[in-house]
């Protein structure tokens, strides 16, 4: 058994503008006044133009501009941050969902994935596949009530030692490393695995857009959720607020339970 620390998190993708065709686009429609925040996230900027192009209300009406401006709109909110805080007062969440951020989830549990894939909505997964990849030496995170106790870790130790080398017997008795063909590996894999612990480490890969963080990160932050879920969606909301200020501006983290709250709950 390696025992592994808690979930490490690294932030692989985020969406990007095709910069000269906003600017073409807006060019086409008679070139408003748009100017969002200095710094502003690639991100942040697509989202605002998403709540920009439903009102029509890059800048305030200009008759000379009517394809680009709307009589119903006198003022527009110009800070960007103010503009997408009112969007989350609205709850006009569904701009948000135009920005997707992926990360990969490494040294996490089979207990982890499967509660993270329950999220469906905004969200895209692809995990480690152990009908594929062969478990020989097991990964395995031990939960803080288990580090603290010294008889129940070793109880976990050797429960998790005893059934790596479960691992290790199966591929004996099944001769697995000289067998040629791939589709008999599998077969005997995945049966392997049916041994293995749900604690065991692994990877995944998530894409969620903004709308769909912002739920799994209240929901999986709370207080009521599994500690190890806790761990990684709080490492994801630490990421995400750096990255998205404006669309994270309502999350704070709470200190004392470490949930992470939204003024704006499910936008
Ligand atoms: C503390 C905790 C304990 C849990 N315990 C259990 C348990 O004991 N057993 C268990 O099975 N699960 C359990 N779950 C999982 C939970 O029931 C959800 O499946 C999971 O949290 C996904 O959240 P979601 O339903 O909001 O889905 P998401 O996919 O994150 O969807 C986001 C939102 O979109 C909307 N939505 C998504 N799909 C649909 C749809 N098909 N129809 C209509 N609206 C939709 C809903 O408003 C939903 O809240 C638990 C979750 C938590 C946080």
């Amino acid at each position: 058994m390696r025992e592994i620390s808690a979930p490490d998190v690294y932030l692989i993708a985020k969406t990007s503008l095709v910069d000269e065709n906003i600017k073409a686009f807006l060019k086409d429609i008679g070139s408003p006044e748009w100017t969002p925040d200095k710094d502003l996230s690639d991100g942040e900027k697509l989202i605002e133009a998403a709540g920009r192009i439903c009102y029509r209300s890059w800048q305030g009406y200009d008759p000379d501009k009517p394809q680009g401006t709307n009589p119903n709109v006198e003022r527009v909110r110009s800070s960007s941050k103010e503009y997408i805080g009112n969007i989350l007062a609205h709850e006009h969440g569904s701009v948000l969902e135009h920005t997707s951020v992926t990360f990969i989830c490494r040294n996490v549990s089979r207990v982890v994935t499967h509660e993270l894939v329950r999220h469906r909505a905004g969200m895209a997964y692809s995990q480690e596949s152990l009908r594929y990849v062969r478990l020989d030496n097991l990964d395995f995170w031990l939960p803080e009530a288990v580090q603290g106790n010294n008889v129940a870790k070793k109880k976990f130790q050797d429960v998790v030692d005893f059934l790596e080398n479960v691992q290790k017997d199966l591929a004996k008795i099944f001769d697995i490393d000289n067998l040629k063909d791939f589709a008999s590996k599998k077969k005997l894999t995945s049966m392997f695995r049916r041994l293995a612990p749900i604690g065991l480490g692994t990877s995944i890969m998530v894409t969620g857009n903004l709308r769909a963080w912002r739920h799994v990160i209240a929901m999986r932050t709370s207080g009521g959720a599994e500690e190890e879920i806790r761990l990684l969606t709080g490492k994801i909301a630490v990421i995400l607020k750096k990255e998205y200020p404006a669309v994270f501006q309502d999350m704070s983290k709470n200190e004392d339970t470490g949930e992470w709250v939204f003024t704006h709950k499910k936008v």
